[in-house]
C-alpha cells in the first residue's frame, strides 16, 4: 500500500512540474502579441505621415497642373487681344487677362509655400522611418527571445509529459482513474491529513475515525468534502517517532 501511495506521490509531482511549466509559458505567447500590437503602433505612425506627404505630393502636381493650364489661357488670350476690333471688347479682354495673370502669381507663390511644406513633411517621414527601424529592431529581439522561451518551455512540457508516462505506468490503475478524475477539478488531487483529522487539501476535518483507519492501514481514502485522494501522513513518510 505504501509503495501504491508513493508512486502516486511521484506522478503527482511530475504533473505539479507541468502545470506550472503550462503556466509560465501561457504567458510568453501573450507577451509576444503585445509587442507585435506595440509595433503595429509605430508602423501606423510612419505610415500616417507618409499618407500626408503623398497628400501634399498631389496637391502639388495638381496645383502645377492648374498653373500650367491658366498659364496657356493667358497666351491664347494674349494672342485674341490683337484680332479685337473694338475698345470695349479689348480693355475687357484685357482685364480678364490681367486678372489671371494675378490669380496665376499668387498660385505661384502658393505653390513655393507648398514645397516648402512638402520638405518639411519628408524630414518628419524620415525621422519617423528612423524611430520605427530602431523599434522594430529592439521589439523584433524581445519577440525573438519570448518565442525561444516558449519553444524551450513548449519541450519542457513535452519532456515532463513523457516523464509523467513513465510514472503514471507505476500507479495502479483504479488509483490512477481516481486521481485523473480529481486532478481534473483541483490540484494537488491527493493530499494527506493533518493530524488530528484536516485535509489539507480543502481544511475540512474529516471523521476521525477515518484518520485512525488510515493511520492504522496506511491506505488511502477519499475526503467528504473535496473528493480528494487523503492519506495519513506515515504513508508515506516514515512516522518520525
Ligand atoms: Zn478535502
Amino acid at each position: 500500500l505504501r509503495e501504491k501511495l508513493q508512486s502516486l506521490a511521484a506522478l503527482q509531482k511530475v504533473d505539479v512540474e507541468i502545470a506550472a511549466f503550462k503556466k509560465s509559458a501561457e504567458t510568453y505567447p501573450k507577451q509576444i502579441a503585445e509587442l507585435e500590437k506595440e509595433l503595429g503602433t509605430v508602423r501606423s505612425a510612419v505610415e500616417a505621415e507618409r499618407s500626408k506627404l503623398d497628400d501634399i505630393e498631389r496637391q502639388r502636381s495638381s496645383l502645377e497642373q492648374t498653373i500650367s493650364e491658366e498659364k496657356d489661357k493667358v497666351k491664347k488670350w494674349e494672342a485674341r487681344l490683337t484680332e479685337q476690333r473694338s475698345t470695349r471688347e479689348y480693355s475687357a479682354l484685357a482685364r480678364e487677362i490681367d486678372i489671371a495673370k494675378k490669380s496665376n502669381v499668387s498660385m505661384a507663390e502658393e505653390l513655393v509655400e507648398l514645397g516648402k511644406t512638402q520638405g518639411a513633411q519628408r524630414e518628419v517621414v524620415k525621422q519617423k522611418d528612423v524611430d520605427f527601424q530602431a523599434r522594430a529592431k529592439d521589439l523584433g529581439a524581445k519577440m525573438a527571445e519570448l518565442r525561444a522561451k516558449l519553444a524551450e518551455a513548449e519541450a519542457g512540457v513535452k519532456g515532463l509529459e513523457e516523464k509523467r508516462n513513465d510514472a503514471a505506468k507505476n500507479v495502479e490503475a483504479n488509483l490512477l482513474r481516481r486521481y485523473d478524475a480529481v486532478r481534473k477539478k483541483r490540484m494537488p488531487a491527493m493530499v494527506p491529513l493533518a493530524p488530528p483529522n484536516t485535509c489539507t487539501g480543502c481544511r475540512m476535518n474529516v471523521p476521525p475515525q477515518m484518520y485512525n483507519t488510515l493511520k492504522v492501514s496506511l491506505g488511502y481514502d477519499t475526503c467528504p468534502s473535496c473528493m480528494r485522494i487523503i492519506y495519513a501522513p506515515e504513508a508515506i513518510e516514515p512516522a518520525s517517532k
